[in-house]
């Protein structure tokens, strides 16, 4: 099949020629990037709406309104996909009844995150890598669960793209495995994120990153009359919660506040996501989430994994968290009619092919060394090859201590390079590539004496 081209994709910031890297796109990814549809997206969020509310205090007995009755489509619509994976896509909701919490649930609740585990093809490759959007919706009132709370963007455009990834990526195969959910509880206080991570934890899932999608679909805001469906931001934090004693002491030496997992994985997304997706800038916001605001990533990030949010540039707030009403001629509310379902179509690219990328690779290369023996102004990297996945090489990554983004990416065959740049001067890590040019995330170096 020659259907789809491969594109020859270069690096816009290697400008040494003698270091210049050229990556193709993975016709592969390529090929599920064409199948995200607006119109699905447009859909799912026209079924999600029609449930009147998604409040997580709403009835759960109900056929046709409510929380239970969305979740229970959300699952209908993975088991429907399934039927594509060979058998290698499950879904179920995964309840917990919570009691009252005296804050935001004001009666004992029952739980349920609607979930798709697309099974990895690797027995012995344990890597998760997680997809999430939230189902419940609010209005003003977040304790109201009887009014209408459409939820478009709020966050029905994270769970449209969690549903859009899962139709299209349950018909490939990854060597990882790849978790699919739409969470509960996250305007009662982050519920069935806290659930599902906290379990997480204690079953020592090897979570490698997730991916956080809540209001992605709306093109402008509220104040500036700015439409903006060419950025998407990406928040991430610099210290994980495991980043005490010693490692930070390193952290602090080496000026590696920016080098954390979750800003690596950021900086991991928006290469990808702007290698597959046409029109669109991933722009990456140096914090772990906007002022008074949280997020399903958050209970993730205190259990010490990494994880990310999207969110759409700008936020229209007449649209979120608001009562169905005009006032003084502003229509209030979060209503379908304010979403851009190509600026939605583009934000989950970034998504499915940063996820496709990351389940196709090898895992990351092992104990990742930078030599610091002698003064030299040369630079010297050894490491050991990943644990899981065929390996082609490796790219040895650089950027001068200012730079937000990788400048200059190196490809290898071995697993040792001299490079005649200063470890004074730049920061690196390290990734492995497979023949099809997936590359793992990267490791930045620890320091061998
Ligand atoms: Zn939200």
């Amino acid at each position: 099949m020659h259907k789809f081209l491969i594109t020859v994709f270069f690096c816009g910031l290697l400008l040494s020629s003698s270091a210049q890297t050229i990556i193709n796109r993975d016709a592969q990814i390529e090929m599920m990037i064409k199948e995200i549809s607006s119109d699905s997206l447009r859909s799912y969020i026209n079924k999600m709406v029609s449930y009147g509310t998604r409040s997580t205090l709403s009835t759960t007995t109900d056929k046709k309104r409510g929380i239970g009755a969305a979740r229970e489509w959300v699952v209908q619509k993975f088991n429907e996909f399934a039927k594509a994976s060979g058998g290698r896509l499950t879904a179920f909701v995964d309840t917990t009844t919570l009691p009252a919490d005296g804050r935001r649930l004001d009666v004992a609740t029952h739980l349920g995150n609607a979930m798709a585990i697309l099974k990895g093809t690797d027995a012995s490759d344990d890597r998760i890598y997680i997809i999430s959007g939230h189902l419940d919706s609010r209005v003003s009132d977040v304790m109201n669960r009887i009014a209408d709370a459409p939820g478009a963007n709020d966050d029905g455009s994270g769970v449209a793209a969690v549903l859009e990834c899962a139709r299209i990526m349950s018909k490939y195969s990854f060597p990882a495995t790849i978790i699919f959910v739409a969470v509960s509880g996250e305007e009662q206080g982050l519920l069935g994120a806290g659930y599902l991570a906290d379990k997480a934890k204690k079953q020592n899932w090897n979570i490698d990153a997730m991916l956080n999608n809540d209001i992605m679909g709306s093109n402008n805001s509220n104040e500036t009359n700015i439409i903006d469906n060419t950025r998407l931001r990406v928040f991430s934090e610099a210290f994980a919660v495991t980043d005490t004693g010693r490692i930070a002491q390193n952290i602090r030496s080496q000026g590696l506040e920016n080098d954390s997992k979750s800003r690596q994985l950021a900086r991991y997304v928006k290469e990808i996501g702007e290698r597959y997706v046409d029109n669109i800038e991933v722009v990456m916001v140096y914090r772990p989430d906007r002022f008074l605001r949280g997020g399903d990533h958050t209970p993730f990030l205190q259990k010490g994994f990494a994880a990310i949010r999207f969110t759409e540039m700008n936020e229209n707030y007449n649209h979120q968290h608001q009562d169905l009403r005009t006032e003084k001629g502003i229509v209030y509310g979060d209503l379908a009619e304010f979403m851009d379902f190509e600026y939605l179509r583009k934000n989950t690219g970034v998504n499915l092919s940063s996820l496709a990328n990351l389940a196709k690779a090898p895992s990351m290369p092992q104990d990742v060394k930078i030599e610091t023996k002698n003064l030299t102004n040369s630079s010297t990297l050894n490491w050991k090859a990943p644990k899981n996945g065929s390996v082609k090489g490796y790219y040895l990554l650089m950027r001068e201590t200012t730079s937000a983004v990788w400048q200059k990416k190196i490809f290898t065959a071995q697993t040792t390079i001299t490079i005649p740049y200063s470890k004074d001067n730049y920061f690196f890590a390290v990734q492995a590539v497979n023949e099809t040019g997936n590359e793992s995330l990267p490791v930045v170096p620890g320091v061998a004496r």
